[in-house]
């Protein structure tokens, strides 16, 4: 049995996320000791497919895997959980599947719900690691047949918890939690690459299937990098004590080249807008530096950017739980200390002086 990784392909937001489920695939093949393929599904236009058979073939190789299979749907623009639903059902059952891997996208999320509905397999979502088979026996878990070990937070990302679904299963990795690309030495030549032949699926009757009519697509308006691709994320929450205090944390995450974010707190008094949000009910973000500035550390917001290689803190409560959660701890007034760095860094543009 193998591991499948099912993606979309074909645009910067997509092959990040697909690159993301490619790898937790590799790293759950690699736990069981099986081998691995991806089914991606790409929207193509004016019949372009053979274009986009060839980058597939590319992707799979660079990350060394030499089986896969491309459902490419002329004339659709984007894809929808129903899309998806649709197009995978028909693919996931003959394929000798251990377990599919999904990315943590919205939509991914959905159609993984609906595909185990339809196919009565388990599901389970944001993993973001997974049980060797002697962790899984250690727990008492390798009775009942092959099982597949999964990590996940549980209770508002406090604990960590080890479960194991019965296989097949789907599994669907938490944004950002699988980063980096595949292991140096892995590419392999894209003729080693079998590309399996689709049948069965057409743009125009997945179009018909799609319950979902895009009226319009708005670009984000917004010089600063988006949330989930930002390197540097400056975060704000209730004791900036209102809405002027991003402004200035604009400021300094401009300096930075980064974006920012925010507490629900802070959200929620209307101080910034929802897509802004860090944590258990807002974005998973792993940048490489985030800075909290009056923001607490409830495990709450902790679960959302746990996976930040390096967690600046600034706040005047010296017991606030963020600073148990950080690399380096700023006590002090946070207008006081931004004020100060962004003196230091200046606020023209990264790597710009005042
Ligand atoms: C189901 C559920 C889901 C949730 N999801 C999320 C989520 O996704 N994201 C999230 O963030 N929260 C979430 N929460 C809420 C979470 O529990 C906290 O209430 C929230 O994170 C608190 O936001 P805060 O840290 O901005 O505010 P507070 O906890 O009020 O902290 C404000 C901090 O600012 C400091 N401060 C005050 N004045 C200054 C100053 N002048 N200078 C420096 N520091 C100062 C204070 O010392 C304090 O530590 C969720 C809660 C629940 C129950």
């Amino acid at each position: 049995m193998m591991v499948w990784a099912a993606i979309q392909f074909g645009s910067p937001a997509a092959d990040r996320d697909g690159a993301e489920a490619l790898l937790a695939a590799q790293q759950l093949g690699l736990t069981g000791g099986r081998d691995v393929g991806c089914l991606a599904v790409t929207p193509v236009r004016d019949g372009a497919v053979g274009s986009a058979q060839s980058e597939f073939r590319g992707l799979l190789a660079a990350c060394g895997i030499r089986r896969g299979a491309l459902l490419a749907l002329d004339g659709r623009r984007g894809l929808d959980a129903d899309v998806i639903v649709d197009c995978l059902e028909p693919q996931m059952t003959g394929r000798d599947a251990a377990a599919w891997v999904f990315p943590g996208s919205a939509e991914w999320r959905t159609a993984a719900a609906r595909l185990a509905v339809r196919l009565g397999w388990p599901v389970v979502g944001e993993v973001i690691e997974f049980a060797a088979p002697d962790q899984l026996a250690a727990m008492g878990e390798s009775g009942a047949g092959p099982a597949c070990g999964v990590v996940r937070p549980a209770f508002g990302g406090s604990l960590l918890a080890i479960e194991a679904l019965a296989m097949p299963c789907l599994v669907v990795i938490r944004p950002r939690a699988f980063a980096g690309g595949p292991p140096e030495g892995t590419a392999i030549d894209p003729e080693q690459v079998d590309l399996q032949p689709v049948s069965g699926v057409s743009g125009q009757a997945t179009g018909a299937a799609s319950r979902v009519t895009v009226v319009s697509a708005e670009e984000r308006q917004s010089d600063l990098p988006a949330l989930g691709d930002a390197e540097v994320i400056v975060s704000g929450g209730r004791g900036l004590g209102g809405p002027e205090g991003f402004e200035l944390l604009t400021r300094l995450a401009r300096a930075l080249g980064g974006c920012v974010g925010a507490s629900r707190a802070a959200v929620d008094a209307g101080w910034f807008a929802y897509e802004s949000q860090v944590g258990q009910s807002g974005r998973t973000v792993s940048p490489r530096l985030y800075l909290a500035v009056g923001i607490s550390g409830a495990a709450q917001h902790l679960a959302g950017m746990r996976g930040s290689r390096v967690v600046v803190a600034i706040n005047r409560n010296p017991e606030a739980p963020i600073f148990g959660a950080c690399n380096y701890g700023l006590e002090g007034d946070w207008r006081e200390i931004v004020t100060a760095l962004l003196d230091e860094v200046g606020s023209a543009g990264p790597g710009g002086r005042n």
